[in-house]
């Protein structure tokens, strides 16, 4: 295995190959396969998304992949915005199409010719919705597997409401989604709120979780919109009120992709391989029977297994022949799994198991009575482990910069700025970092590294 902190991006090629997380062989660029390994992890994000979702009255819907050039071109700032990343259909079988339909690129003008239709009245809103389905980008710049590529992945939650303020509080509920979520991924990460030049076309403004990946560029991983009335009034989305007078709604997004889980693996990952956060593990339990003459440990193993399946626990058992214990313990370290049980005739005849944690040096005994509370307990403090290396990173890999030439070196940096964008064009230029805008879940108020006039803290960063 590369070794990670010296070669990050040939690291995390390699781990993805090895872990059998995605193949990116398929004949199209920037299209690559989900492998078992890969589309399970990413079904228990997408799970954890569905559920939050959910828990905040957002349902699920499923619309259709093609839009027509007509639908698109109603938001013409839209259209502007993203007409040369789009996938044309024109031809229907050996016809050409009465009109150019495109793959989505994300469904704002899907949905909101819908929205139009739906909305009728006060008692219709909130309306809030969301689905997990493939967009699709003509990308052009380099693809990487989850990180940037054509064919994506994609959580996109739509919203109308009576007004700015009960829009604002969407973004409030979104900011839960996002928390609910990474109590589960740990990803150390930064909430910035976009300069206006870099928000969404069509927002009113823009609030982005950054994750900060090794080697201190960041990954933007979540992003919520505010459209205010921007695009009803494009699609013609209204509402009467009580007394029967008509208004536009207001609108939000949330958008989250696959990125979550490149960003999971590149983070949390070492030199040995993968590591997984407990609630995302396809396996989070594996049982290691050591072969024996004279106790049958692959039974014992498979027992265990049963035991902790029915208290929930995703587990498996590994009685492969032709491998040994050694090669598996390294093959299921390799795979991120939380939790390894290893069981040899001692264990068989003790009545006990011995449990190493994929995240903590050195192996524990516990009686077999104890098995499911000990499970429990070595899951949480993987997780924990995790946590504490996340709060680690952000310590270590964002610095505080008092000047412009303090911020010319490899990590990421907080920075007082006063908002204008000759200032951050400036800071753009001398050191090759990215303004991702003022930071909101680290606020603080100083004087302008720039021009030194009042400021709030903001973030600057080389992007994925
Ligand atoms: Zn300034």
């Amino acid at each position: 295995m590369q070794n990670k902190k010296e070669n990050f991006s040939e690291w995390y090629n390699e781990i993805l190959e090895t872990a059998e997380m995605s193949d990116k062989r398929y004949p199209v660029k920037g299209m690559n396969v989900w492998l078992p390994y890969g589309l399970k992890a990413m079904n228990m994000i997408d799970l954890l998304a569905r559920e939050l979702s959910e828990d905040h009255g957002i349902e699920e819907v499923r619309f259709p992949v093609l839009i027509t050039r007509n639908q698109l071109a109603v938001e013409f700032e839209h259209l502007k915005g993203f007409e040369g990343e789009l996938y044309w259909v024109t031809k229907g079988g050996y016809d050409q199409l009465d009109i150019d339909m495109a793959l989505r690129p994300t469904s704002e003008s899907a949905m909101y010719p819908m929205f139009s239709l739906w909305i009728r009245n006060h008692a219709d809103l909130p309306k809030r919705i969301f689905q997990i389905v493939s967009v699709y980008r003509y990308e052009t710049k380099h693809t990487r597997s989850f990180l940037r590529v054509r064919e994506i992945h994609f959580y996109e939650a739509h919203t109308a409401h009576e007004s700015y303020e009960d829009a604002e509080r969407q973004i409030g509920d979104y900011m839960k989604i996002w928390e609910g979520l990474n109590r589960t991924l740990k990803l150390p990460h930064v909430i910035n709120r976009r300069p206006d030049w870099d928000k969404f076309p069509g927002a009113v403004y823009t609030i982005a979780a950054d994750a900060i990946m090794p080697g201190g560029r960041t990954l933007q991983v979540a992003t919520m919109h505010h459209y205010g009335e921007n695009f009803s009034k494009t699609y013609d989305i209204r509402y009467s009120d009580e007394s029967g007078e008509s208004h536009y709604v207001h609108q939000t997004t949330y958008g989250m992709s696959e990125r979550l889980l490149g960003a999971v693996i590149g983070i949390h990952g070492d030199d040995m391989g993968l590591i997984l956060p407990s609630g995302i593990a396809p396996v989070q339990v594996v049982i290691v029977p050591i072969p024996s003459q004279s106790a049958d440990t692959a039974s014992y193993g498979a027992e265990i297994m049963r035991t902790l399946r029915m208290e929930g626990i995703r587990c498996t058992v590994d009685t492969r022949d032709g491998y040994t214990p050694g090669w598996k313990y390294n093959y299921w370290e390799m795979k991120g799994v939380p939790v390894r049980i290893e069981v040899g005739e001692k264990e068989v005849s003790s009545q006990s198991v011995t449990l190493a944690v994929r995240t903590i040096k050195g192996r524990r005994k516990t009686s077999l009575k104890d098995l499911t509370k000990s499970v429990r307990e070595a899951l949480a403090e993987h997780d924990e482990k995790l946590e504490y290396n996340s709060g680690r990173v952000i310590g270590e890999s964002v610095r505080h910069a008092e000047k412009v030439e303090d911020m010319k070196g490899q990590f990421s940096y907080f920075a007082y700025w006063c908002g204008n964008r000759e200032c951050s064009d400036r800071i753009e230029s001398e050191t090759e970092k990215n303004c991702l805008g003022v930071t909101l879940s680290h606020p603080s108020k100083g004087k302008c590294v720039v021009c030194g006039r009042d400021g709030d803290r903001a973030m600057f960063s080389r992007t994925y």
